[in-house]
């Protein structure tokens, strides 16, 4: 188990699955919070059992199904009802029986909040939260408690937020998270608070909304103030503008103030999990996400791109293998040779001077067409290889495709393929039908080739974007089609342009499974 002197305390399976589309069934959760587990965060909070069925069953099947080796689960409940005791009141049954080794109370610690929202006097509000502290204390629980719009509640009346906290500590709680309920707080006013409530002597948490894009910042300035346990969720993940990016706030801590929160191996695996997640979530990663998004570390500039051969952390804030990200060269067409070469050291590839000049010779001039590179690693690495080989070698030729698309009397749009290839000494014929034009090629071209190339059947178009290009020069525009495929063991983007949109989109997808068939090993 972690060391308890600072808690990370995860909470994306209840605040963070606030967020707008985000519908996680309970299996999903399962497989979070084993993701979680393997970056070694210290709680993990599962729901609200007895409130919501969803949760109850995952405290349930929890029980039996996870074999968490860091983290503790937290159930998370409100204190007891006005006007009944503790023990009595269901919802805190609920709590009692989840199981969880820790239950996180939410209490008001507003004044406002209490007259009006929980409809009982300032008195009755201290009693609930004393007496929920301590029933489930001596029922042989370990009790955090969220102090909700703690910050608001300060500002309205602070001598009842801190008697909030005091009471708290003083019926059991081990940790008084101050929340940030409305997230409308900045780092410097947000310190001074968090500086008053340590101040207690209560053990001071913090949680945190990203509504002032401060939320990690805020959890920093709360650390230095004091408080030694944070909240957050995988990804940044919550309602409106998210909550604190749990991940940015770990690696923050590790990396730049020396605390020493997960194992360094699990730090070095952050990304590959908060990318895992996502695929759980089925929320597009953000690849912007500082220390885990795919552009954390990639260099655009030619300026930039000659130095960084000299020496990287000149142009890099931390080693990106902490965190296990790689440091990206974008092939653009204001990048020169020293990109090319990197580029292609990063690919595995070393390259001569000639090469690099022809290679960036003929990415000026396929950019100059319309192609882009950045965002299709696959075409560039093809590209490299056969500018290295000095000939185009591919496992298969194409002797022609046509693919037709027919509305039906029904309303219905149905696309049918066919493709004439030659590969390995055969002439194959094949036919697929797709939802849209695309659809069909891919799967004639992979129903073609799998019995020669069995990989194929774990291939898959994943994602399919198309830009039209503004003419310039006195040409027409163009269309560029972005394709990304997948294995078992990752994906890649190819890239394809031309004035019509079936064209481009063949030229990916044959790069796609061409790539994919090097990827399997496969030498042409
Ligand atoms: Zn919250």
């Amino acid at each position: 188990m972690a060391d308890d002197r600072f808690h990370v305390y995860d909470t994306t399976l209840r605040d963070g699955a606030q967020q707008e589309g985000l519908n996680l069934t309970v299996a999903d959760k399962l497989s979070i919070a084993r993701h979680l587990d393997s970056l070694g965060v210290g709680f993990i909070e599962g729901g609200w059992p007895g409130a919501n069925p969803k949760d109850t069953e995952f405290f349930r099947r929890a029980q039996t199904e996870l074999d968490l080796k860091h983290a503790q689960l937290a159930a998370f409940g409100a204190t007891r009802r006005a006007g009944m005791k503790a023990a009595d009141d269901p919802l805190v049954a609920a709590l009692r029986e989840s199981g969880a080794p820790v239950v996180t109370l939410v209490a008001k610690s507003h004044d406002r909040h209490v007259e009006l929202a929980l409809r009982t006097t300032l008195d009755e509000n201290l009693a609930m939260i004393r007496d929920t502290v301590s029933h489930l204390k001596a029922e042989g629980q370990r009790v955090f408690l969220d102090a909700e719009h703690f910050f608001d509640g300060f500002a309205s009346n602070p001598a009842y937020a801190l008697e909030v906290l005091r009471t708290a500590a003083e019926a059991g709680a081990d940790v008084i998270a101050l929340c940030d309920t409305n997230g409308g707080m900045l780092p410097d006013e947000l310190a001074d608070v968090v500086y008053e409530a340590v101040q207690t002597s209560a053990r001071v948490g913090i949680h945190c909304h990203d509504d002032t894009g401060c939320a990690v910042a805020n959890t920093l300035a709360a650390v230095k103030a004091g408080a030694t346990h944070v909240q957050g969720c995988a990804n940044g993940y919550g309602e409106r503008s998210g909550n604190a990016n749990l991940f940015t706030v770990v690696a923050n801590l590790q990396l730049k103030r020396g605390f020493d929160l997960v194992p360094s191996a699990a730090l070095a695996d952050m990304t590959r999990i908060a990318h895992a997640i996502t695929e759980v979530t089925n929320v597009t990663p953000n690849s912007h996400a500082p220390y885990v998004g795919m552009s954390a570390f990639a260099h655009k500039a030619g300026l930039h791109a000659s130095a960084i051969k000299v020496d990287p952390n000149l142009y890099q804030h931390i080693d990106p293998a902490a965190v296990g990200n790689d440091m990206r060269m974008l092939v653009s067409d204001m990048a020169g040779r020293a990109s090319v070469e990197l580029k292609g050291r990063e690919l595995g590839y070393q390259l001569t001077p000639e090469i690099s000049k022809e290679l960036v010779d003929r990415v000026k001039d396929l950019e100059a067409k319309g192609y882009t590179f950045e965002a299709a690693d696959a075409s560039f690495e093809l590209l490299l290889r056969d500018t290295l080989k000095g000939e185009r070698r591919r496992h298969f030729e194409v002797e022609s495709w046509r693919v037709i698309v027919e509305r039906t009397k029904g309303g219905e749009l149905v696309s049918e393929a066919t493709v004439k290839l030659h590969a390995k000494g055969e002439r194959i014929v094949a036919t697929g039908e797709g939802n849209g034009p695309v659809n069909a090629l891919d799967k004639a071209v992979r129903l073609g080739l799998e019995k020669l190339y069995p990989e194929l059947a774990e291939v898959e178009l994943i994602d399919f974007k198309v830009r039209i290009l503004e003419g310039t020069h006195g040409t027409d525009a163009v269309t560029r089609v972005l394709i990304t495929t997948s294995d078992a063991t990752g994906e890649w983007a190819t890239v394809g342009v031309d004035e019509n949109i079936i064209d481009a989109s063949w030229q990916a997808l044959e790069q796609a499974v061409t790539y994919g068939l090097l990827r399997a090993g496969r030498e042409p």
